[in-house]
């Protein structure tokens, strides 16, 4: 997209909006399938939790993508998007076994991390098979809160666990059709990935039933030039190989599934804000914008980088500028960064605006969540409007406390 396209959205769907890039997701769709062309049966499930639009859904179900869901509210959007049950996978962890059979009574595939609940739910529906999430424990993760393969991690069985695993299935007479893993965002090194695939297999060849061995995702994104990145087309090449001659073994042609979020949407999201004063100190020059972390959380929860450009100026003289929100807590968005000289009411874009930004957005400080916008044929469209005041106050009950004076008259 165009710096001038962008700066028109600003204009016409005010700030501050997310703007989609459809022919990204596309363009990383195809990359995604076209590393694995090697594969038979290939299922990319993409993660709805990433950016969970229903257009965006609709956009990924034109595609010929299945997804991924983490509850049962995921899984109703999916349905209402238009995916089937068998293109839906429901992937919680820490829910009730009630939320996992009201999943299982729609038709969705079920991926089940917790031996109790796979005790209870395989003894109440022993007809109705369920994949295993394992946890390999393998590190494999930029950052402490997203790293899920260790051992001291909530998520998954691990697989220390396996002969209980066996046991519940034996006794159970339930069906294990997939084996899943998911180590957890920002995977660097493809030789951790592919250690942990060989885990997996390993795992696999104890199931008789599988249908499909899911590798999760935890491909990481370039956030700004020159960044690492998972190089896609090498693990689907390393990775398909493994995985062919693994089904040459099993004496099944399974299916290789992937459930990608930040991969298939982070690069095609871009975040728009509007400079709402330029404060000089000492020491700084911040340029604080319509925003806050309560439209855009990842800098302040995990430390993420945002490339910050200002488009409304895009060849002006650079400055040094610290952008923060108007949050009335500290909400840093970039330190000291370098952007084109800024004036009131310039807008600033956002980069890698995708993935776990709207979705993560909150009313703090009673502010509106912003518009989202996807940008599709070479067109603006709106797909979803700005909150207004009704949606702070609508789930709001207000008590009726008598004053003061009415108390006295009470009495
Ligand atoms: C969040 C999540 C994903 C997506 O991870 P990304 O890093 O966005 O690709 C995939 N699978 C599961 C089970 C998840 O919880």
């Amino acid at each position: 997209m165009l710096e001038n396209q962008l700066l028109k959205i600003a204009q016409d769907f005010g700030s501050p909006v997310y703007v989609y890039d459809a022919e990204k997701i596309e363009y990383q769709y195809k990359r995604l399938t076209n590393a694995f062309k090697n594969v038979k049966h290939l299922k990319i499930n993409y993660a709805v939790k990433a950016l969970s639009n229903i257009s965006i859904l609709k956009l990924f179900n034109t595609l010929g993508s299945g997804i991924d869901t983490v509850s049962i509210q995921e899984v109703q959007l999916g349905l209402a998007a238009g995916f089937t049950p068998e293109q839906i996978i429901f992937t919680p962890n820490g829910v009730s076994l009630n939320e996992i059979e009201e999943a299982a009574k729609l038709g969705v595939k079920i991926n089940i991390d917790n031996l109790s609940i796979l005790e209870q739910f395989g003894t109440k529906h022993p007809k109705t098979p369920v994949c295993i999430r394992i946890n390999p424990h393998v590190m494999a993760g930029g950052n402490a809160n997203i790293s899920v393969g260790h051992i001291d991690s909530k998520f998954g069985i691990s697989i220390h666990q396996i002969p209980h695993i066996l046991r519940i299935v034996e006794n159970t007479k339930m069906t294990i059709n997939g084996i899943h893993m998911h180590t957890g965002s920002d995977i660097l090194d493809i030789e951790v990935f592919l250690y942990a695939s060989e885990i997996l297999f390993e795992t696999a060849k104890q199931f008789k039933n599988l249908d499909f061995i899911d590798f999760g995702s935890g491909f990481k994104v370039p956030y700004k030039l020159g960044d690492i990145e998972t190089n896609i087309e090498e693990l689907g090449e390393k990775l398909s190989a493994k995985f062919n001659a693994f089904c040459k073994e099993y004496g099944k042609d399974l299916t290789l599934a992937f459930e990608p979020g930040k991969f298939l949407v982070s690069e095609s999201g871009r975040f728009l804000t509007k400079v709402n004063a330029i404060k000089q100190t000492t020491s700084t020059v911040f340029a604080q914008v319509d925003s806050g972390f309560n439209h855009l959380i990842r800098p302040m929860f995990y430390g993420s980088h945002h490339d910050i450009i200002n488009i409304s100026n895009p060849k002006g003289r650079e400055r040094f500028y610290t952008v923060v929100g108007y949050i009335c807590e500290t909400d840093t968005f970039g330190n000291n960064r370098r952007i084109n000289e800024i004036n009131e009411g310039d807008v600033l874009c956002f980069k890698n605006a995708g993935a776990y930004c709207f979705s993560m957005a909150s009313n703090y400080n009673s502010r509106f969540r912003p518009a989202e916008v996807l940008w599709y044929n070479n067109e603006a469209h709106l797909i979803r409007k700005r909150e207004t005041f009704d949606d702070i106050i609508n789930n709001q009950i207000e008590v009726n406390f008598a004053s003061k004076k009415e108390k006295q008259l009470v009495k």
